[in-house]
């Protein structure tokens, strides 16, 4: 029998839908993506980008601080309703991917560890292919397979990639290969400014090297990464190669100024890419409207319709804009309302 829902994607957008979803009694079945080393290396994994971050400051609802000092200080007398909260510290990224997933379970919600590799949006019910061979029939899909690091497409990257070349210094910076030595990070992002400061926790120092003058990244971020003792900005420079042997893996990179031909070399024993993200929509090519990198278009303003009526897109996967988790759920939770309607009103 054709599922009602079936939700592609685990990060915050899949996990949105699946809650509300399965609060309306619609029993969504979540691909939440396969554990292969190819889904590793690209950072697709399931529970998608925040399960690769620390703590999540901006996310609502989780303060960090000491929370019984707030208890005495503020707002009405009685507190009791807080006295039992279990939430002190903020929350990392992972910790929080974790709780969407179980307030998801919680309510029903079915699960593969699974990819789909394949859609057919002519049939009614949609037909769609796993990775492990599984054919699943749908009423509606909500897809919400965010997006993924990008890397610079030198050949020398990929040569030393598990080998210092990484798109993700919370899964790898902690790796003795990179306790207390130097470390190169590109970009200068947000992601970039937040990989640096994180591996300047192990690192003796950290390059930032930013093809510009100034950064990208929001101003507290940026200001965070100037004043850092550890972090060197190293600013008007792109890199030219990726430098390491077999027996080491990445040793460091030449690096070539944008405003001269001038190069030079820095010693690394790890590189750590952050120049933005693709989303992950190569499945989808062809069978739905994109815009020009590969984003899925809304074509309604307000709504997470796509061009396939019955088909709905959430978080990052059709966002180059905002991209933040609570903008994902927000969105999440709008692909299943728009999903609950449309079933309603095929009375299906
Ligand atoms: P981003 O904001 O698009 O920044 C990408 C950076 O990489 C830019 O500085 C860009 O340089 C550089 N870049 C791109 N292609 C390059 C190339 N081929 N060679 C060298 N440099 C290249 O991406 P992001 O940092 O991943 O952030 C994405 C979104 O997530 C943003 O909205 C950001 O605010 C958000 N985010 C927020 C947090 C947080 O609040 N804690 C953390 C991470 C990300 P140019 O500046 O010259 O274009």
């Amino acid at each position: 029998m054709a599922e009602k829902v079936v939700i592609i994607g685990s990060g915050p957008a899949g996990w949105a839908s699946a809650i509300y979803t399965s609060r309306a009694a619609l029993e969504p079945l979540v691909f939440e993506g396969a554990q292969t080393e190819e889904n590793r290396l690209q950072g697709t994994l399931p529970l998608g980008q925040l399960a690769l971050t620390t703590e999540v400051e901006n996310y609502p609802g989780f303060p960090a601080g000491d929370l019984s000092t707030y208890l005495t200080s503020s707002l009405p007398a009685d507190k009791s309703y807080l006295a039992d909260m279990h939430k002190k510290e903020g929350v990392s990224g992972p910790e929080l991917m974790e709780l969407m997933r179980k307030q998801a379970l919680n309510f029903g919600t079915r699960v593969e560890t699974d990819d789909i590799v394949d859609v057919d949006f002519d049939a009614r019910p949609f037909k769609l292919t796993s990775l492990a061979g599984k054919e699943v029939e749908a009423h509606t899909i909500i897809i919400a397979t965010g997006a993924r690091a990008n890397y610079l497409g030198l050949e020398s990257e990929s040569r030393f990639k598990n080998q210092g070349v990484s798109a993700c210094a919370v899964c790898d910076g902690a790796l003795p290969r990179f306790r207390n030595k130097p470390l190169i990070v590109v970009g200068g992002g947000d992601s970039a400014v937040e990989e640096a400061d994180y591996l300047a926790k192990f690192a003796s120092t950290v390059y930032l090297i930013h093809r510009r003058d100034e950064l990208r990244a929001s101003k507290i971020m940026a200001q965070r990464a100037i004043e850092h003792p550890k972090i060197e900005i190293v600013w008007n420079s792109v890199v030219d190669e990726v430098l390491g042997t077999d027996a080491d893996g990445v040793t460091g990179a030449r690096i070539k100024s944008t405003v001269d031909e001038s190069t030079r070399e820095l010693d690394a024993s790890g590189f750590f890419v952050a120049i933005g993200h693709t989303p992950n929509t190569a499945f989808l090519k062809g069978k739905l409207e994109m815009n020009d990198k590969g984003y899925i278009r809304w074509t309604t303003a307000q709504r997470t319709y796509t061009s396939v009526e019955g088909v709905f897109a959430a978080g990052d996967v059709a966002d180059d804009y905002y991209r933040q988790a609570i903008t994902a759920a927000g969105t999440g939770c709008m692909a299943a309302l728009d999903a609950e309607r449309y079933l309603a009103a095929k009375g299906i």
